[in-house]
């Protein structure tokens, strides 16, 4: 073939797309939608029970990712979805091996340019470590979202299949790049920095201590407010270089605090212990010395607060500098657990601890 003609082939080509894409506008959008994995992990939003009236009673993690995903067809609209399910699990039952695998898998998935966008399915319970795990320690800008239920698909008025199809609007939408891992629920876009669970049933649950940074409405996306403490690409945590976390708990503080947890957990050798304090972490003086034995054992203590908000002030009723104790900024004992053990991957130095708690 002469060159001349295989430039006619080609422009001959090039006028048919074109027309193709201007009589077919749906074709064009195909070609265009964000490619998004959902990747499913179990929990009540994959739950089903024997009645429509429960909606606390029912079994969780049943349902697989292609229903799912099948339920709600809207989503095919808005983005090129693929499903994956990584474990079938309610997410009380994330420990550490899990929560390791799917952050992996996610850092893995992320790095493919066929991949815009992370949407995961997940128990509502530990929703909010997860997503805060996600938030420190994968390299990427691109949205990572993370959804599940307060009611099983089976329920009447069940909240998966439109938060699924939030959940999906919201990591397709280019304003969500570069906001950390976001956790979306009940018409709301939370930060995964600052959000909890706040009630057993209740719909709408998922509260962050200063709002929610957006919402998602009739498929809008409208944030209204940037999380500002290090996420992503700006943290120092990388889970391409994390293959395993420190052993780190929380002791829950009450009246008539018994010392047994905190020598069992000397014993078995954790890191650090979250002391999950009254007030502003405060300590009972029956419980003083024995926080100093377990901190000459070489166990590290984090002073946390019970009462759900509020950072802690260092060097208040506790003289945290002669203990060589550290204070957790605002974040609750969980995430406090998480942000722990993260540290320890990078430094053993109180003082240069201190600092990352303060920071992050
Ligand atoms: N136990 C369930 C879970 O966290 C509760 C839920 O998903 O709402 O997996």
């Amino acid at each position: 073939m002469q060159p001349y003609s295989i430039s006619i082939v080609s422009r001959m080509l090039l006028v048919l797309l074109l027309v193709a894409s201007s009589i077919s506008p749906a074709w064009s959008q195909t070609v265009q939608k964000p490619k998004i994995v959902i990747i499913a992990t179990g929990g009540t939003i994959a739950g089903t029970g024997n009645s429509s009236a429960n909606t606390s009673a029912y079994q969780s993690a049943v349902v697989g990712v292609d229903k799912l995903i099948a339920a709600v067809p809207e989503i095919r609209s808005v983005a090129d979805v693929k499903g994956e399910q990584i474990f079938q699990i309610g997410s009380e039952s994330f420990n550490n091996e899990p929560l390791l695998k799917l952050a992996h898998r996610v850092s893995d998935l992320l790095k493919s340019k066929d991949v815009d966008g992370i949407v995961i399915t997940h128990g509502t319970d530990t929703l909010e470590e997860t997503s805060y795990f996600l938030n420190l320690t994968i390299k990427s800008d691109k949205p990572v979202v993370l959804v599940g239920s307060m009611r099983p698909g089976i329920a009447l008025s069940a909240d998966g299949p439109l938060n699924l199809c939030n959940a999906v609007v919201v990591a397709s939408d280019k304003s969500s790049v570069g906001k950390g891992a976001l956790v979306v629920m009940n018409d709301e876009i939370h930060s995964a920095r600052d959000v909890t669970k706040t009630n057993s049933v209740k719909i709408d649950t998922f509260k962050s201590l200063y709002g929610p940074i957006g919402t998602v409405v009739e498929s809008q996306v409208r944030y209204d407010r940037l999380p500002s403490r290090p996420h992503n690409l700006q943290s120092k945590f990388d889970i391409d270089k994390i293959q395993s976390l420190p052993e780190v708990n929380v002791v829950y503080t009450h009246g008539n605090m018994s010392r047994v947890p905190y020598d069992a957990f000397a014993a078995a050798g954790p890191k650090a212990i979250i002391y999950m304090g009254f007030g502003n972490g405060s300590v009972p003086d029956y419980i003083d010395g024995v926080l100093k034995e377990v901190r000459a054992k070489g166990v590290f203590i984090v002073r946390t607060t019970r009462t759900g908000s509020g950072s802690i002030v260092r060097n208040g009723e506790t003289d945290d500098d002669k203990n060589d104790y550290m204070v957790i900024d605002d974040q609750n004992p969980a995430k406090a657990r998480l942000l722990m053990a993260l540290v320890l991957t990078k430094t053993s130095d109180t003082k240069e601890l201190q600092k990352i708690f303060w920071k992050y």
